[in-house]
């Protein structure tokens, strides 16, 4: 099999990135359709839009419903054509960025995403996920290629609640143990082949920079200030990450936290904050050394992420819920199968309560 790496064909960060952005938009397109929810056009709208102006881009904004759905997408794509526009523009969280991916699609237009949090990894990525107009997860859609161009302006990200990069540092954790994983098991990844040393050595780098700066980095988001710390965690929870898991591939921690979605009473959890409890799962899935498992557990603890099943809201029939959680985990095309040896819904059960434990005794100490 081929290996395959792929990424975003440019990617921008720093303080006021998306108003500077235009000088490299005006590449792609002289007309750009831009998309954004209320609230995010009031917070970043007139940033992109005047980046766009001051390069003689003309653009419509016109306001995204909230939904990543067909009925929103094809509304959307009505009136980019009445106005002609040659480009599209998302700013704002998933579904916004989601929806502009998916119209770049369908027109053949050139993307531009400009994510004003830095929540999880999924803005490089050439993959949407589309709901129902209810809310409903309906389908993935995998593009033949990633956004254009991702615009990472860390002094709007950095004024985002604090919650929301920790977050996206608990996505960014699970990366290397799941590239790791993928890449010993020769798994395929999302990016439709084999890893490469390059996406794998990515996902270490990744790893390494939340190690290093995750702590720094969470104390300068709580000021609202940008440091260097907070901008190598903004490229390593949104690039560094994003590349890790669509060209290296997903494995145990990624299919324990789709297993906890089940459980009601962890709804009100952040993706990246069930991925970091599945990633000591995973770890005690494939026996780490004790070393590497309380690493991880310090690093959760001093930035703010899960480490036991309490944190994650579930406090009782433990035992009975974690063993559903175990087996849909393990659903059918489910990436735990990516793992480098058999994996079993009594193998997951087993290694969930047993991260729990080492949770527990970790914060007791
Ligand atoms: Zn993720």
């Amino acid at each position: 099999m081929l290996k395959v790496i792929q990424s975003p064909a440019k990617y921008l960060q720093g303080p006021d990135a998306s108003t500077l952005f235009g000088q490299y938009a005006k590449n792609l397109a002289d007309s750009f359709f831009v998309i954004a929810d209320d609230f995010v056009m009031k917070l970043a709208g007139e940033k992109v839009l005047n980046g766009l102006h001051s390069h003689d881009i003309s653009c419509h904004a016109e306001r995204f419903n909230g939904e990543c759905s067909h009925v929103e997408i094809n509304r959307l794509i009505a009136i980019l054509k009445k106005h002609g526009c040659r480009g599209v523009v998302g700013i704002g969280g998933g579904k916004t960025l989601d929806t502009a991916k998916a119209i770049g699609y369908y027109q053949k237009l050139p993307v531009v995403v400009i994510p004003t949090i830095a929540s999880t990894d999924a803005p490089t990525s050439a993959l949407s996920v589309i709901y129902t107009e209810a809310g409903e997860f309906e389908e993935y859609l995998i593009y033949p290629k990633n956004p254009d161009m991702v615009v990472m302006d860390t002094a709007i990200i950095a004024k985002a609640p604090v919650r929301l990069l920790v977050a996206g540092m608990g996505d960014a954790l699970s990366t290397w143990f799941e590239a790791k994983a993928c890449y010993d098991a020769r798994a395929t990844s999302m990016a439709g082949g084999q890893s490469t040393v390059a996406a794998l050595s990515l996902a270490r780098l990744c790893y390494d920079t939340l190690l290093a700066e995750g702590e720094k980095a969470r104390l300068a988001a709580q000021a609202g200030v940008v440091t260097d710390a907070l901008e190598r965690i903004v490229e390593a929870n949104t690039y560094l990450s994003g590349i890790g898991f669509e060209s290296s591939g997903l494995a145990g921690a990624h299919a324990i936290h789709n297993g906890f979605t089940i459980l009601e009473e962890c709804h009100h959890l952040y993706h990246g904050e069930k991925v970091a409890f599945g990633t000591l799962a995973q770890l005690v899935l494939q026996n780490s050394p004790m070393e590497e498992i309380e690493t991880v557990l310090n690093f959760c603890q001093k930035v703010g992420l899960p480490v036991t099943l309490a944190e994650m809201g579930v406090k009782d029939d433990i035992d009975g819920k974690i063993m559903a959680v175990a087996k849909a985990t393990c659903a059918e095309g489910e990436t735990i199968h990516n793992m480098p040896f058999p994996v079993t819904p009594e193998s997951v059960h087993a290694a969930i309560l047993t991260a729990d434990l080492l949770g527990q005794q970790w914060l007791a100490r």
